[in-house]
């Protein structure tokens, strides 16, 4: 079979097209023909050797896929060959084949498209915890989400507006901001606007915005801290700046914010958590009020541009990769 593969670690370029052979399941796993690939921010920093673990080389990068269940190793149940299912694993799906432990499959409504499902895992689940497991966001609550035409920008929005919630979008240009407000976006404000951090707390009703998905780090945190709320959360997911912030903690103290990680690896670990976000994200899917955001899609030889494209800031939406 054709698989990417990854031999030292650097800029998208690393990554080669080479002859692999089909794996075999292992006791506990499946296998699955890889339909699509959901490119995540995270597998371009993976391959980079700039994510929060260390990448081990050699490896296929690729972390969330869908595809059709092709063979069932030793001991696995309740998994049927024939079905399409989505999948959260550690690497390997850049490839037409990839094994993971059946405990990481994640059931998918049959209606959405193989693309649609690889879209879903990892920027649905994250928004969820975000808006509400760390988040404790309520309807009638403004959330500020910023790249809002991204991946998780896209699924930030639609989760946040079927939960009710109203919703101030950031986005580096007006094609993007016109994604948001399709997807349901109430204010849309460029992120380079001059006066963006006036604009955000008056549209929050001048008191500033209780809830704050930040996912582009460096400067723009502290911007964050003066667009929040008296006891605002700020929820840190993300660092697409790859800049240092500061935070000074007596900022915190003197408007009694909160600022709280989220990495949705280690979150995935807490069973409880998982369930109560599957079984909300699965009644939105199922009945059509959420529906995740196809981007750019490429071939597997068109990995190195696709992780240029989504480093470059030129995508919006999942960037796909079709094996
Ligand atoms: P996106 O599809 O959102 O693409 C990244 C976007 O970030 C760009 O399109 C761009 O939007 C914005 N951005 C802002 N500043 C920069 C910059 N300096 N360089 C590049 N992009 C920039 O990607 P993802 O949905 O995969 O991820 C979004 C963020 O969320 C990332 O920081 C990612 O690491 C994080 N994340 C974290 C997770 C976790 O578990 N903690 C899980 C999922 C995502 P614009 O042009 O509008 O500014």
């Amino acid at each position: 079979m054709r698989a990417i593969r990854v031999e030292r670690l650097g800029p998208p370029d690393v990554m080669q097209l080479q002859d692999a052979p089909v794996p075999s399941p292992a006791p506990g796993e499946v296998r699955v023909r890889v339909e699509a690939v959901g490119i995540n921010f995270a597998d371009a920093l993976a391959v980079a050797g700039e994510y929060l673990t260390r990448t081990r080389v050699p490896y296929t990068p690729g972390m969330e896929f869908a595809g059709i269940v092709d063979a069932l190793g030793e001991g696995v149940s309740g998994v049927q060959v024939g079905t399409r299912v989505a999948a959260l694993g550690g690497s390997g799906a850049m490839a037409e084949y990839a094994t993971v432990p059946a405990a990481a499959l994640i059931p998918v409504p049959q209606s959405l498209s193989g693309a649609q499902a690889a879209a879903f895992p990892v920027s649905y689940f994250t928004a969820y915890h975000g808006l509400k497991t760390l988040g404790r966001g309520e309807a009638g609550e403004w959330v500020l989400v910023q790249a809002a035409a991204g991946a998780l920008g896209t699924a930030s929005i639609q989760l946040a507006k079927a939960l009710g919630m109203n919703v101030i979008a950031l986005a580096s240009t007006d094609e993007k901001l016109d994604i948001a407000r399709t997807l349901g976006a109430d204010i849309t404000i460029l992120q380079d606007d001059p006066d963006r951090v006036k604009k955000v707390r008056d549209a929050a009703g001048g008191k500033g915005v209780p809830l704050i998905l930040e996912v582009v780090g460096g400067k723009r945190f502290q911007e964050s801290l003066d667009m929040a709320a008296s006891r605002g959360r700020i929820i840190v997911i993300g660092n697409a700046s790859r800049e240092q912030a500061n935070l000074r903690p007596v900022e915190l103290m003197k408007r009694n914010l909160t600022v709280t990680g989220l990495w949705l690896t280690s979150l995935m670990n807490d069973a409880p958590a998982t369930a109560e976000a599957a079984r909300a994200l699965a009644e939105l899917v199922g009945s059509g009020q959420v529906v995740p955001q196809v981007g750019p899609t490429y071939a597997l030889d068109q990995s190195v541009q696709a992780f240029e494209d989504l480093l470059n800031r030129r995508t919006t939406g999942k960037v796909i990769i079709e094996p």
